[in-house]
């Protein structure tokens, strides 16, 4: 069942097996595989149930209705913009669908840097199939790499950079590019459409706009969850109590450790909130004469992984990947001011747009203020800063390749690249704090796997060291950046942590 809040006018207290907080990439596959055990299951989700014409495809609706913070939060001193989501579904109802396995490397760091004996590409690869079956994960048709993405994959390959098309949890996509934004037409085989409801049907009780504002501890073990519902105008907001011997904390790798830290859990060696990995990007433009309409089509179709070298290095490197908004995100990102950056928005029918992705080695910090709010420090590296420069260049000869006019960088005051290696102002502006623009789609790390309580939170099966009982399935449970796009991961640690706990039950 997924409640209708509009019904809900007294508080509310229910009994479950399970309680699972958050409904997105984790929480979804966890509540569908236990309630496929048969065991009694409540989601909590803060976000909104959205569903098919509510969908509008309109930014200024929709970056409110689906993310959190209305669409961006920054970091304390902006140095970068996260989007992360806020709805039935999490992040994966506006994730644009890119389904990559953990690379074996960053498994076998895990395993041997962190502890997690356990932890074994080949034993993960059964729960890689299975969230990709169930997500319906499959290649994609070389017809649907868009015009945008193709730009990339020709110039990678004048260049000789080695690219991918990954694999996509979308079927019978109609292409109408929108995916940001939700999909109007339920192509998509994200939470919302796929493990909620399958969920649902098997018997668990999805409860929408209602914000979890502690976990229950009893005993030194999880107890349950105390909450609130949202969106009740004009009444007095009725509270939820869930009564249950299990939690699954799966808020996110900002929502999780802000829930930890409200709750007042234990936090014995200050590890909650650190070792944030955000896998920074920046966008890198191409104006080309012939129009590329890159709004239409799939927006991300085309990986060139030429320079995540794991096997050299299991820290640094970068992704380049095809990247296209509409017109109120793109205005956002474009540099400049005034009539160049009005000349600049002239020409976006004409524009290609790419992102350099950071297999980060930085770590932030995600704390509250004394007002209980979430704060996030994070900043990047020296390493970091040289492969986000290199990354732009790498970019730029990639779109000169591929026949761009001109390339455009994401510094504040307009800076214009006209010739394939004359990258004189990449080398030369200094890197300073939200110039280049920053901005992440993939925090993860927060409250990190590990053998050794005095540097992790949870153990190799995402149950806390500190707090029986109690176990987080989402980005926070990661050691270091996934390198790849993390859903897929985490779906597939979430089944993995979803299997414990029956055997343990
Ligand atoms: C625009 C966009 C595009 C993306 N594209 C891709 C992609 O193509 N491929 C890829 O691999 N990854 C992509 N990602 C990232 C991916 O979607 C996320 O990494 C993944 O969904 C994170 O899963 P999660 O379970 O950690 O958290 P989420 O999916 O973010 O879910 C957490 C949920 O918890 C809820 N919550 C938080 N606090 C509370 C509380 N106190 N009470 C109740 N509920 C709470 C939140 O509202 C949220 O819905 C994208 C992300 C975005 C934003």
């Amino acid at each position: 069942m997924i409640l209708d809040i509009a019904t809900v006018d007294h508080d509310v207290e229910l009994d479950a097996d399970v309680c699972v907080v958050g409904s997105g990439a984790g929480g979804a596959v966890v509540a569908h595989q236990l309630a496929a055990a048969g065991r009694t299951v409540v989601v909590v989700e803060e976000g909104s149930y959205v569903t098919g014409a509510a969908f509008t495809q309109r930014e200024e609706q929709m970056l409110p209705r689906l993310y959190a913070e209305q669409g961006v939060q920054s970091g304390i001193d902006s140095g970068v913009a996260i989007a992360r989501g806020r709805a039935l579904g999490g992040s994966t109802v506006a994730s644009l669908c890119v389904c990559m396995r953990l690379p074996r490397q960053i498994v076998a760091h895990w395993a041997t840097h962190f502890g997690l004996a356990g932890l074994r590409f080949d034993e993960l690869t059964q729960w890689f199939a299975q969230v990709e079956a169930t997500a319906q994960v499959q290649p994609l048709a070389a017809s649907e790499v868009n015009r945008n993405n193709a730009l990339l994959q020709t110039g990678a390959a004048r260049l000789g950079f080695r690219t991918t098309v990954p694999a996509h949890n979308r079927v019978a996509c109609l292409g109408c590019g929108f995916c940001a934004l939700g999909c109007a037409y339920a192509r998509k085989a994200d939470a919302l459409t796929v493990q909620l409801p399958a969920a649902s049907r098997l018997g668990a009780v999805i409860i929408p706009s209602c914000r979890v504002e502690r976990i229950e501890v009893r005993d030194g073990k999880a107890a349950g969850v105390a909450g609130r519902f949202l969106n009740m105008p004009g009444q007095k907001r009725a509270s939820l109590a869930v009564r249950a011997p299990t939690v699954v904390l799966a808020a996110g790798a900002i929502g999780s450790p802000a829930l930890w830290l409200r709750s007042h859990l234990p936090n014995p060696y200050q590890q909650v909130g650190r070792n944030l990995h955000l896998h920074p990007q920046v966008m890198v433009g191409g104006v080309f004469a012939d129009e590329i309409a890159g709004w239409q089509g799939i927006p991300q179709s085309v990986v060139v992984d030429e320079f995540l070298d794991l096997d050299r290095s299991v820290e640094g490197g970068y992704l380049l990947s095809g990247f296209f908004a509409h017109p109120m995100t793109v205005a956002a990102l474009l540099p400049g001011f005034g009539g160049a950056y009005h000349q600049l928005l002239g020409s976006y029918a004409h524009l290609g747009m790419a992102a350099v992705t950071l297999h980060d080695r930085s770590a932030g910090h995600v704390e509250l203020d004394a007002a209980g709010q979430v704060t996030i420090t994070y900043h990047l590296g020296d390493d970091d800063r040289a492969d986000i420069l290199d990354g732009m260049r790498r970019l730029a000869d990639v779109y000169f390749a591929s026949g761009a006019q001109r390339v455009v960088l994401p510094y504040n005051e307009p800076v214009e690249l006209t010739r394939r290696g004359d990258y004189r102002p990449i080398d030369e502006i200094p890197f300073r704090v939200n110039d280049p623009l920053l901005f992440s789609y993939h925090p993860q790390g927060t409250l990190r796997m590990g053998i050794d309580a005095r540097h992790s939170v949870v153990n190799g099966w995402g149950e806390a060291h500190a707090v029986g009982r109690l176990f987080v399935a989402d980005a926070s449970i990661f050691p270091t950046s996934t390198a790849v796009p993390p859903q897929l991961s985490i779906m597939a640690f979430a089944a993995r942590t979803a299997r414990h706990i029956v055997e343990k039950s």
